[in-house]
């Protein structure tokens, strides 16, 4: 066992870098970021090794991993940034609803497709009046015969304007005193009349690209509802930001440590006084630091995705996780950039982007607050 991992899950984890080094490569994922572009080729070749199917179970056709496997792709990929990362494994967390709540024909559609790489999953929660407060979704879907007519506005979807785009949205079905009821989930290709994406111009998450959705009197099938009508706050609130939050905490750890080894190469380079700055105290020390705390980071993501992979109950260390992770990759970050002096302000450094998506990570998926209300809430003596 090496770094907390057996040897075959060392032998995971080293084989999907190497995918990264080898068959992607850094300048391509810094391109997407600055082209504003997702990256199509590298879905692809994911799929072409089997990366989207990995957690699907082997009932629906999948390899049937566990998610401490997954976690471990998702750390993997996001060497280089973690929005490269969320472009090729976010649709895997999204699936997952799929496999626990689709019906046969949902699988055969949208399951099996996926896992070719012919189409992506988005995942829409968010509001203008739903961020933290995510049950408090307005975008509302009334019964129309054996159709659905969907009215609203969703914000910050992340990827649903991409080619192949099949959009999992949190839509109101009926308006009930607690909020969290009468929420259902639609699949909705992002083709569907009716339907206008806009690309925002975020900071961070470039190549993926969020997008706000404006519905207008968009109908959908009943047969496009996941679960039942009314399941919807089951559906996402629970099970989907589990999982979701696993992925990026582990992500975010790969990210901080591509931080760490970028920052300590330029500073093994860099030469100021006749030396390199490595040898001047203050900049070591920052280096121990960030790896002191990436170090940490990591371990916080396996045990959440442990836990999870042993079906054990896990709500306090996945936000734990994501707060911690999401946290040190703004804090690792943020000292690489002092680390490399104006260099680091470049596109070609690199850092700016780690940089950037650090300032996304503790708002997206749950802001640091909202985690640490969750632990909080688990902390309570009952
Ligand atoms: C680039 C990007 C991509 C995204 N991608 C997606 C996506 O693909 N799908 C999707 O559904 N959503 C997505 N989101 C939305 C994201 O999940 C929300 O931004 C997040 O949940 C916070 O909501 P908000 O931005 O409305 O902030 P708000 O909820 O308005 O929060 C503002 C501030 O108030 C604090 N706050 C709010 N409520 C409380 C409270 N109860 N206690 C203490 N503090 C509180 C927050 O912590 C924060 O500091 C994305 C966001 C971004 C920025």
């Amino acid at each position: 066992m090496t770094n907390f991992l057996t040897e075959e899950q060392q032998i995971w984890k080293d084989t999907v870098e190497r995918w990264v080094d080898q068959e992607v490569g850094r300048d391509y994922i810094r391109k997407c970021d600055v082209e504003r572009t997702f990256p199509f080729e590298a879905y692809e070749k994911a799929a072409q090794m089997g990366f989207h199917r990995l957690i699907i179970p082997e009932s629906d056709g999948g390899d049937g991993g566990d998610i401490f496997s997954y976690a471990l792709m998702v750390e993997a990929m996001a060497k280089y940034g973690l929005d490269f990362a969320a472009a090729i494994t976010g649709s895997t967390f999204t699936a997952m609803n799929l496999v626990l709540h689709g019906t046969p024909e949902q699988k055969r559609q949208y399951l099996e497709p996926f896992m070719r790489g012919d189409i992506r999953l988005p995942i829409s929660i968010s509001e203008p009046g739903a961020g933290s407060d995510a049950a408090n979704t307005q975008t509302r879907a009334e019964r129309d015969g054996d159709h659905w007519v969907i009215n609203g506005q969703k914000l910050w979807c992340s990827g649903a304007g991409n080619k192949g785009a099949v959009i999992i949205m949190l839509v109101r079905t009926e308006k009930k005193a607690d909020k969290r009821d009468g929420l259902s989930v639609f699949i909705i290709p992002n083709t569907t009349p009716g339907l206008t994406i806009r690309p925002l111009n975020t900071l961070a998450r470039r190549s993926i690209t969020s997008t706000e959705i404006f519905l207008d009197n968009v109908r959908v099938h009943e047969s496009q509802v996941l679960g039942k009508p009314g399941q919807g706050w089951k559906i996402i609130g629970g099970e989907h930001l589990q999982i979701e939050r696993i992925a990026i905490a582990a992500g975010y750890a790969g990210n901080a440590q591509g931080a760490v080894n970028d920052a300590l190469a330029y500073a093994h380079q860099r030469v100021q006084f006749g030396q390199p700055i490595f040898e001047f105290q203050v900049i070591r020390h920052m280096l121990a630091d960030m790896q002191t705390q990436t170090d940490a980071a990591r371990l916080m993501a396996y045990r959440a995705a442990d836990l999870a992979s042993r079906g054990q109950p896990c709500r306090k260390e996945v936000a734990m996780a994501k707060l911690f992770c999401s946290e040190t990759l703004q804090s690792v970050s943020r000292m690489g950039m002092q680390i490399m002096g104006g260099h680091g302000m470049l596109p070609d450094a690199d850092m700016e982007r780690y940089f950037r998506e650090g300032m996304q990570s503790t708002v997206g998926g749950g802001t640091s607050q909202i985690q640490r209300t969750m632990i909080a809430q688990e902390m309570r003596l009952r």
